[in-house]
């Protein structure tokens, strides 16, 4: 049975990877600070798989704390979530952000070269900013980062190309659209800390009645409505990515060293015809209202994905209905 390193595994994406790792014959580890998560979610792990992970509390930046986990489980591939991921704070606090996100990975980049483990790496679809031609390829450019936190995605690419072309490191990185929803189970999904930056889990306490209203960040961006379009991706498809990553790593056949993948489903919406289908599918009226825009925000964004559909035979399942109606359901379990 291969060994799995989750770093982040108790966070969002992390804990729906681990289930999906576990699924497919992988003995998981997890290393979280439970920095931005809570210790509770190995239950919920252990609800869905019948597994309980070996978990470490630890930061990855603790570099002899790291090399004491490896010292305990041969790993043969790590798949490393663990980072800082509020956009606006990467603002206030860029230090914390590159010491966080850039010191974590490589640390587990120098600990991986010496033990020949594998790496998948979170990234995400900032590095592209606003791009010039839609839907954006792998091959797309790579826009000058508008937050600290995308600069910390665009400089750790780097850093794992860079180290993968000197040494016997195997690496892939993999850009995130924007993930929502929640395992069917319930028993894991995303637990937003204070007021959520982003628009689903915002929208879905708005909806819950937990907060007023929900605010539209402008509506006089050149799209169809003038709201902004994204690329959402259900949490669950995301993970199983993650698992063909890894089977890739660990096949002793792949010659490609390092490689780089979108995940998205290809389809961008609007943040009013999103709004519009959840209240579609779940006949819940929505409060919101239109404001200014927000500070950095992408006009539109979204993947074409024929490279991961063709190379990792991967493809998102889930519609935006079905993803809204997952979101409402893990909302309303936290009731
Ligand atoms: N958005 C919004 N209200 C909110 C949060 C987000 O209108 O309370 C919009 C935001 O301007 C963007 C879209 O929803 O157009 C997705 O934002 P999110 O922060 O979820 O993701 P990102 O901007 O990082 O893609």
């Amino acid at each position: 049975m291969s060994k799995v390193l989750v770093t982040g595994g108790t966070g969002y994406i992390g804990s729906h990877t681990v289930v999906e790792l576990q699924a497919s014959g992988y003995e998981v580890i997890i290393a979280d600070d439970l920095s931005n998560s809570k210790k509770e979610v190995l239950q919920g792990i252990e609800k869905i798989s019948g597994i309980l992970p070996t978990f470490y509390e630890i930061d990855i930046c603790n570099k002899p704390a790291v090399e004491a986990l490896f010292d305990q489980h041969q790993i043969d591939a790590i798949v490393h979530f663990a980072a800082s991921k509020a956009v606006g704070e990467s603002v206030e606090k860029p230090l914390l952000y590159y010491k966080n996100n850039l010191i974590s990975l490589v640390n587990l980049l120098e600990i991986a070269h010496g033990r020949n483990a594998s790496l998948v790496f979170s990234s995400s679809c900032t590095v592209y900013g606003e791009p010039d031609k839609l839907p954006v390829t792998e091959r797309s450019p790579i826009k000058p980062a508008i937050s600290p936190y995308g600069n910390t995605k665009q400089i750790g690419e780097e850093i794992i190309r860079d180290v993968v072309e000197a040494t016997q490191i195997q690496a892939i990185s993999l850009r995130y659209f924007n993930p929502i929803g929640a395992h069917d189970s319930v028993a894991i999904g995303e637990y937003p800390q204070g007021v959520p930056n982003n628009l689903v889990p915002y929208l879905m306490q708005v909806a819950a009645g937990e907060r007023e209203q929900l605010s539209v960040f402008g509506d006089d961006y050149s799209t169809p409505d003038g709201t902004c379009i994204r690329d959402y991706i259900h949490v669950v498809d995301l993970a199983k990515a993650h698992v063909i990553a890894v089977d890739r790593l660990l096949q002793s056949k792949n010659d490609k060293p390092y490689e780089v993948f979108n995940l998205g489903t290809g389809k961008g919406y609007s943040v009013l015809e999103l709004i519009k289908t959840f209240e579609q599918v779940t006949g819940v009226k929505l409060n919101y209202a239109i404001v200014d825009r927000r500070a950095g925000d992408i006009e539109k964004v979204y993947a074409d994905t024929t490279f991961a559909n063709d190379v990792l035979g991967w493809k998102a399942g889930k519609e935006l209905d079905e993803m809204l109606l997952s979101s409402w359901k893990w909302q309303q379990s936290l009731g």
